[in-house]
């Protein structure tokens, strides 16, 4: 096979850059497989962030970087459901409770939404319970201010959401393999690739002017960057619980907005920052409740291929994280009785410099990578895609931002070695 772009990886950000290739005529073949159902099996490439069925959307963002990059998604999705017929997006607002320790972001935060006509709300806590009666305010100290944005903000659906970008790649002429790439390497003519793999147990190779490579949270773990290459990135257990809510409860617990508690405090695992999902219907058919915590020690890093592969294959959160999530959701809905409580388990990755990486890997002419949401890409992954086709296709960047944000870094020389905390692992985690 050939292809003039080979995008690798149909998650998140690989089907949206496709789709955004491909319309500017190119040739483009995604290669990735399908994201699992409930049970997540190895190999490590099939492993998917967005095999789910809610990710928070929101447009106030903790920085000028994220912000910009959700606000311009944010407003696309109505056009990218109506243009796909595929519905994805459910508006039932957001609310960020900020601890008033960080209350120079806040008003930071509030001067980036107001500059480009974000309407956010700033709640009291006793507007916070008149508004929400089934919310409970964690107790943070000094107290909570809340933003509220009740227009284009809820949460997306990720899987329906790769399905449209995906469908709309290929009306423009994207080609789709079914498998992982194992091995991606030149081909011995300048700039050109090789791409090897096996999709449905058939080895396939497909020759390419140029590689993106979009293989998520295991990007230096799954075979898709060339040998040697990897990159500074970190992967992290996401643990979560999901609470089964009863019929009785439903109507009532669907008035709550998407939630996440940002707490400022230095206090290991009794830091409250998490974020919470109002009722969603899964598959099965069931609502749930979701809940995940923010950077607390309690979320290890996964070092090597077994750690993560068990951690997939077992979907058993540890102790420590259950009992963290059931006390955060006894405090955020006091009055919740759930049926069951499911446990999942995913992964996030971390950037050092919290930003996503956009941008050709050094020394490989033709090779660029699109990685790095930090937990919170799937809302801004449609600007994320737009940025990384305009990369790959060399064209004028037009992002309120230098590319430079957003370059890739190649994983350290001291990789292993105690370089201290870093700057995502130390209160305030940041918006997820
Ligand atoms: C529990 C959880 C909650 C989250 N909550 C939010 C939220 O509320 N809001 C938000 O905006 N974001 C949220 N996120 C983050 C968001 O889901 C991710 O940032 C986003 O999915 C990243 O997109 P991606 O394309 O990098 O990775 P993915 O969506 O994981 O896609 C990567 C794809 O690459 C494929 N792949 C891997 N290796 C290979 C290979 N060798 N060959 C071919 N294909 C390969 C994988 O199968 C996968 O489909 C959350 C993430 C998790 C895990």
């Amino acid at each position: 096979m050939r292809a003039d772009v080979v995008v690798v990886g149909a998650g998140m950000f690989g089907s949206a850059a496709a789709k955004y290739l491909s319309r500017s005529g190119a040739d483009v073949l995604v290669i990735g497989p399908e994201p699992p159902g409930r049970d997540v099996s190895p190999p490590l490439s099939s492993y998917s962030a967005h095999a789910d069925e809610a990710r928070i959307v929101r447009r106030l963002g903790w920085d000028h970087v994220w912000g910009t990059l959700d606000t311009r998604s944010a407003d696309r999705l109505p056009a990218l459901e109506a243009e796909s017929g595929i519905d994805f997006f459910t508006e039932c607002g957001s609310l960020a409770l900020m601890g008033k320790g960080v209350r120079d972001r806040t008003r930071e935060m509030l001067r980036l939404c107001d500059a480009v006509g974000v309407p956010v709300e700033e709640l009291s806590e006793a507007a916070l319970g008149r508004e929400f009666p089934e919310l409970g305010l964690p107790p943070v100290a000094g107290g909570v201010d809340g933003l509220l944005e009740r227009r284009s903000a809820g949460y997306l659906n990720p899987r329906r959401m790769v399905r449209a970008q995906l469908e709309l790649a290929a009306r423009a002429g994207a080609r789709r393999v079914r498998g992982a790439a194992a091995a991606v390497r030149r081909n011995g003519r300048a700039g050109a690739w090789t791409v090897e793999g096996c999709a449905d147990g058939v080895a396939f190779r497909v020759e390419a002017e140029k590689v993106l490579v979009a293989t998520g949270a295991l990007i230096n773990r799954t075979g898709a960057l060339p040998a040697g290459a990897a990159l500074d990135l970190q992967a992290f257990t996401e643990p979560n619980l999901l609470f089964e809510v009863s019929e009785a409860q439903l109507e009532r617990l669907r008035t709550l907005p998407t939630i996440v508690v940002v707490d400022p405090e230095d206090a290991g695992d009794d830091n409250l920052s998490a974020y919470l999902l109002p009722p969603v219907r899964y598959p099965d058919g069931t609502w749930y409740l979701r809940l995940g915590p923010g950077m607390q020690p309690l979320v290890r890093e996964l070092r090597t291929a077994e750690e993560t592969l068990s951690w997939c294959a077992a979907q058993a959160v540890t102790r420590d994280q259950a009992r963290f999530l059931r006390s955060v959701m006894r405090l955020l809905v006091p009055a919740l009785e759930p049926v069951s409580v499911r446990e999942a388990c995913c992964v996030v990755d971390k950037t050092p410099t919290r930003s996503p990486y956009i941008g050709a890997l050094d020394g490989s002419e033709g090779l660029s990578v699109v990685v790095g949401g930090n937990g919170h890409g799937a809302r801004g992954s449609d600007e994320i895609g737009r940025l990384a086709a305009t990369v790959v296709l060399d064209e004028t960047w037009d992002f309120p931002l230098p590319p430079d944000v957003f370059a890739p870094k190649g994983q350290p020389l001291a990789a292993g070695a105690d370089t201290g905390r870093p700057d995502y692992l130390t209160p305030p985690f940041g918006l997820c």
